[in-house]
């Protein structure tokens, strides 16, 4: 008897974890770290609702750490079999792990400082061996439908889903679990990108399926129609004009290729003119590499510019800096100039150094490309705080705060529907997950009223039977 048990990514869009059991053997789809709230962020401590030593193989959508920063704990706990993502996301991983790794080291650290913790010493989740550990068990997979062996009586097929590079969707193949012999074939979306998104292709059109599982984060919502191109180029010739830097804040992995290809495009439409672009990550430098590293990935324009020998993430007059010694030389920098930095949301990270210079600058500007959660630094300026604490001191606002919309890497509700549509058959049932409550219930409600189906919401630990 087949079985999936769903233990994150419902009711929340963090956290994704949902577990298949067939023949004996035990896979676990997507790894992911819980995040935002405390009451979510606690389910991280606690021990697992299965034995990770008894899970026979896990296999990652993509790698954005809310579908694999659990991956070091599990290894932690115990977990000794292997982990099937693409290529890519393998290449991502190696760079964002250890991150993750030593990032739960200094907050480890930040509470013995600080005494927060009700324990003689506060431990990491994990740190940056227990990453390096994970990091031994991938298995790269190519993105392009090929069949893959996991476990006896587990097949996988991963194809694009043009979330973020090396995002798959992944259908899983259960062999003989049906009376009959017949198997049943279960479609996981993963993270669904949009359709038109830049670099990566569209999403892989599903062709049959006994049970789909689909993401909601947009389940009621849709993208507007403003052009994000336009609104970079508008803050852009300002500045120019001014004289004045631009700070961007945008996470390493994503969002600053987004960026970056985006300011290249309007340099050669002369939509802007070449100004000097300034990527100070040493995460972001890594992960740029990886984006040229496999064709399976491109959509048919990045490609067309690698052929031509172009790199599709080049601007005009662009510098990458990675060690501290590069970032600190940007400071003497003058006149108008595009700095990129992380963390996207200004917790941390070197865009804070950039912050306490730009801020306080009536002439500079501060352009948001993405979603800024409650409490973040970048909330609180987007929210009008006139002064935000940086490194205990506290800076005054004084600068140009925009906010461009329309960068997502998410589908919305009626980009779902579209790639639904490429189904051949009806299904048993199809799951709505990856979503806060009123967003999951929303896009099951649009899956019913368009296709009739049979839809399921499920709960946090709920397990669902497959015949
Ligand atoms: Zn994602």
């Amino acid at each position: 008897m087949a079985a999936i048990s769903f233990y994150g990514g419902v009711g929340t869009v963090t956290g994704s974890k949902y577990l298949l059991e067939h023949n004996g053997k035990k896979v676990l789809v997507d790894c992911g770290l819980f995040q935002g709230l405390k009451e979510l962020r606690e389910r991280n401590w606690q021990e697992p609702p299965f034995n990770p030593r008894e899970i026979d193989a896990v296999i990652i959508t993509h790698a954005h750490i809310d579908h694999t920063g659990y991956l070091p704990r599990l290894v932690k706990s115990g977990f000794k079999g292997k982990v099937y993502t693409s290529r890519a996301t393998c290449d991502l991983l190696k760079i964002l792990l250890p991150d993750s790794g030593r990032l739960q080291e200094e907050e480890a650290d930040y509470r013995n400082r600080k005494g927060l913790t009700r324990h003689e010493i506060a431990l990491p989740l994990y740190d940056e061996n227990d990453a390096n550990a994970a990091l031994r068990l991938l298995v790269p997979i190519a993105n392009d439908g090929n069949a893959v062996e996991i476990v006896e009586g587990f097949k996988a097929y991963f194809n694009v889903a043009g979330h973020i590079m090396g995002a798959s969707l992944v259908l899983v193949e259960m062999e003989n679990a049906r009376e009959n012999g017949d198997s049943i074939k279960f479609l996981f979306s993963g993270d669904l990108g949009h359709y038109d998104q830049p670099i990566v292709k569209d999403p892989t059109a599903p062709t049959f399926a006994d049970y789909v599982m689909v993401e909601s984060t947009y389940g009621n919502r849709l993208h507007g129609d403003e052009s994000s191109e336009d609104q970079m180029a508008d803050v852009i010739n300002e500045a120019a004009k001014n004289n004045q830097p631009i700070l961007i804040p945008a996470f390493a992995i994503g969002r600053t290729q987004e960026i970056l290809y985006l300011i290249r495009e309007l340099e050669e439409a002369e939509k802007i003119p070449v100004l000097p672009v300034r990527v100070d990550s040493p995460m972001a430098a890594q992960a740029t590499q990886v984006y040229n590293r496999f064709q399976e990935e491109h959509d048919e324009e990045y490609a067309s510019i690698l052929t031509q020998k172009r790199h599709p993430l080049r601007t005009g007059s662009m510098l990458t800096t990675s060690s501290r010694a590069d970032s600190m030389k940007l400071n003497d920098e003058k006149g108008t100039r595009i700095i990129i930095s992380a963390s996207g949301m200004m917790t941390g990270g070197r865009v804070l150094h950039h912050a306490m210079r730009v801020l306080p600058n009536e002439n500079a500007t501060l352009v948001f490309v993405g979603y800024q959660a409650a409490g973040t630094t970048g909330r609180k300026i987007l929210d009008g705080d006139r002064e935000v604490k940086i490194f205990k001191e506290w800076i005054p606002v004084r600068c140009h705060v925009r906010r461009i919309e329309g960068f997502s890497a998410h589908a919305d509700w009626k980009a779902v529907l579209r790639w639904l549509e490429g189904l051949q058959n009806t299904p048993q049932m199809l799951f709505t997950t990856h979503g806060e409550p009123d967003a999951a219930e929303a896009m099951a409600g649009h899956v019913r009223e368009r296709f009739g189906w049979n839809v399921h919401v499920p709960s946090y630990g709920e397990t669902i039977e497959l015949e």
